[in-house]
């Protein structure tokens, strides 16, 4: 999981610090600023704090901000924090990962205001199917207690009867079952009918009540010239 979610910083600034090392002779520090993000695939897109640090070039002794002004003289901590606290100040963040971010949010809004607007639709469109059961379309139904339960049929017409020609696969889930809902409008012909679904049945339009019909397409081509 740490392969999706990290938190990984971005080097905002480096800034050289006339200041000793504790550990050996190097006579100057430099500051590194830094902002965490909350990443999501190495993608920043939730700023954390912004945080420093005070590295030596020549041990790599590391203090955090707080071990630093610590180290001082008690005169000087107070000067010495406000001059941190400024040089933090004067350091901007990128702008991108707040840009990603809004961007982010923004297409999944969109996707989710799409999808229940199709959802919708698709509703009125499977209810005004059952009112008035019609050829040309093909129904993507649920069935109950099968193991694969998703199956397409397409719906044609032989005088008052109403055909039903069965999809020779059925799914175990809605994404492929659908895909191949989908693809029927380009590919149909008399070929297509024959070897991908099964022998057609006769329904009364009233049978059809009793199917869950999940998703519902108008197929283009005429169904009841195939079906003679
Ligand atoms: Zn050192």
């Amino acid at each position: 999981m740490f392969f999706i979610y990290s938190t990984k910083p971005i080097v905002l600034a480096t800034i050289p610090l006339t200041s000793p090392c504790p550990t050996c002779p190097h006579e100057w520090r430099y500051l590194t600023i830094y902002k965490k993000y909350f990443r999501f695939f190495f993608i920043p897109l939730v700023p954390l704090r912004k945080k420093a640090v005070v590295t030596c070039p020549g041990c790599g002794n590391e203090q955090s901000k707080r071990q630093f002004i610590k180290a001082r003289e008690e005169s000087e901590r107070k000067n010495i924090a406000q001059h941190l606290q400024k040089l933090m100040k004067q350091t901007k963040a990128p702008k991108y990962p707040l840009i990603i971010f809004s961007l982010l949010v923004m297409v999944i809004g969109g996707l989710m205001i799409s999808g229940s607007i199709q959802n919708r639709e698709q509703g009125k469109k499977i209810q005004a199917f059952m009112e008035n059961p019609h050829e040309n379309v093909a129904l993507l139904a649920k069935i109950k207690d099968e193991e694969y339960p998703y199956q397409v049929f397409l719906i044609s017409k032989i005088e008052d009867q109403l055909v039903a020609w069965q999809w020779k696969y059925a799914y175990q889930a809605f994404t492929p079952a659908y895909t191949a809902l989908k693809s029927l409008n380009q590919k149909l012909s008399t070929t297509f009918l024959e070897e991908h679904f099964v022998d057609p049945i006769s329904v009364d339009k009233d049978d059809l009540q009793h199917l869950d019909i999940v998703r519902l397409e108008s197929i283009s081509t005429s169904l009841s010239s195939n079906t003679k």
